[in-house]
């Protein structure tokens, strides 16, 4: 794709044009300002804040594209990540979520180092520091409760930054710094095409049509994007999590640090987040991903179930989870091989986050590395955009070249340590809990991966 002229996609409030699909992209000025106060009414109307605004607005021409530069799918943590990181470096996007808000569920996720270097860099860290505690290390322990090992983070590694981040708080801080009609929700993806001009069709559910120059895909592990660009479903891995969030008004009992349990195929843990809440997992072997089950006593009652013969402090966490914070997830991954898989980017459509590179979570990776990945594309993105120098479609190749050797040596260790973890064999569980942790295991080299140099943008 030859490269984007550079006066369309700067941030300004003009960059939005509306066109049928037959019209040129060289929009009037008064076309563009009626084309931005036409966003903004489909955005209000779909966002469920109506302001007066007639209901048959909303019914649109069949043959009406809505033409903009930058379309990120998904307003997930690479989709924010990413649409926040290009805001900085004064480039604008549209954020299209399926959902009617931003998710509000979910439980937490441990951020390492290299996940509080991106954070920094996007000017959102501080605040975020301010909410969560810092974990200051790690206590291994068998099914019987017997202490196997104990790790602090800053021993080996003095720079290292452990805290785990409530999803919902992480993407709600995100959101907050965007202008507002960044977002657009309730707009499904459901149809992906190339157009004549060479510019990419998104079709939503609601028959929404627009054609944007550039297209990144951050809709996660079962992303559509991905699947047009040819990526295969990723694999079950054999065993699923339950997770959830204690919830302690009165103040938290847990000292900062992670508690792992491991047991045979079964492992559990937990780490208090904040003063008030503690996050807790249950990872268990299952031949299959199992039928989805929403109903939460249910799924509160099997993950008791797994953890009852196990010291107590694991189950009352469990007890004051509310019912509605707990989620099973069957885990999987895809393993990027070199000259099979497809390319991250095709044109001037490129993949973020799980879209691109689903991990199974056992190094607590998958996130730190989507926010990496949003920072370093939109360096690349940025740059053949503002200067000119360099077609949009070689700074996403450079995007895939710099971060596959990162990602694809992740993903595969990631799987091998949670297939360690999940041994049901007693007697290679022996060796590991008698001999493998308590002797070998080194938390520094363990912890390399988390090493990330990240300039603030
Ligand atoms: C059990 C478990 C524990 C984990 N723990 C950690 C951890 O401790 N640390 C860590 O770094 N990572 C962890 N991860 C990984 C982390 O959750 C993911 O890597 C991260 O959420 C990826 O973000 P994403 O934005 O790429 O995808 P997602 O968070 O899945 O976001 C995708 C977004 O796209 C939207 N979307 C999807 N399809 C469409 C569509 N057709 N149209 C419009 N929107 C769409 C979705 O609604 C969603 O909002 C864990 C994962 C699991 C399963």
């Amino acid at each position: 794709m030859a490269s984007v002229s550079p006066c369309l996609l700067r941030w300004s409030s003009s960059s939005s044009s509306v066109a049928s699909a037959t019209s040129s992209s060289s929009s009037s000025c008064s076309l563009r300002t009626y084309a931005s106060r036409r966003i903004r009414r489909l955005f209000l109307l779909r966002s469920g804040n109506r302001n007066e605004l007639p209901r048959a607005l909303s019914v649109k021409a069949e043959a009406e594209v809505l033409k903009e530069d930058i379309v990120i799918v998904g307003a997930g943590i690479a989709g924010l990540a990413t649409s926040l990181s290009l805001h900085r470096l004064g480039v604008k996007s549209l954020v299209l979520e399926q959902a009617e808000s931003l998710r509000t569920g979910g439980t937490s996720l441990t951020l390492f180092k290299n996940g509080w270097r991106v954070l920094d860099a996007i000017g959102v860290g501080s605040e975020l520091r301010t909410q969560f505690l810092e974990i200051q290390g790690m206590v291994v322990k068998s099914e019987d409760g017997r202490e196997l090992r104990s790790f602090r983070f800053k021993d080996e590694d003095d720079s290292q930054e452990v805290r785990a981040v409530e999803r919902s708080i992480l993407l709600g801080t995100f959101a907050d710094q965007l202008p507002p009609e960044a977002i657009r929700f309730s707009s499904k993806l459901a149809k992906i095409g190339r157009s004549e001009n060479g510019e990419t069709l998104l079709e939503l559910v609601d028959g929404t049509r627009l054609s944007a120059k550039i297209v990144i895909g951050c809709d996660g592990v079962r992303s559509p994007v991905a699947k047009w660009l040819g990526f295969s479903e990723p694999k079950y891995v054999g065993y699923c999590a339950f997770r959830g969030l204690g919830f302690y008004p009165d103040g938290q009992p847990c000292e900062p640090r992670v508690t792992y349990t491991y047991g045979r195929g079964l492992r559990a843990g937990y780490v208090p987040i904040s003063p008030t809440k503690v996050y807790w997992f249950v990872c268990f072997n299952s031949p299959s991903p199992g039928p989805k089950i929403t109903d939460p006593s249910i799924l509160k009652n099997q993950s008791r179930e797994l953890v009852r013969n196990w010291p107590s402090e694991l189950l009352n966490i469990i007890d004051r989870t509310p019912r509605d914070t707990i989620i099973r997830t069957p885990l999987v991954d895809r393993w990027l091989w070199p000259m099979v898989s497809p390319s991250a980017s095709s044109g001037s459509v490129v993949l973020v986050g799980d879209a691109w590179h689903p991990m199974t979570p056992n190094l607590g990776q998958g996130a730190c590395c989507a926010l990496e990945d949003a920072v370093v594309l939109s360096r690349k993105l940025a740059n053949a955009i503002n200067s000119g120098n360099g077609s949009v479609e070689s700074a996403l190749k450079s995007y895939e070249s710099e971060r596959w050797p990162r990602i694809f040596p992740l993903t595969v260790r990631a799987n091998l340590v949670g297939s360690l973890l999940q041994w049901e064999n007693p007697v290679v569980c022996s060796v590991r809990n008698n001999v493998v942790i308590p002797k070998l295991v080194r938390i520094g080299p363990m912890l390399e991966h988390t090493n990330f140099a990240c300039e603030r943008l």
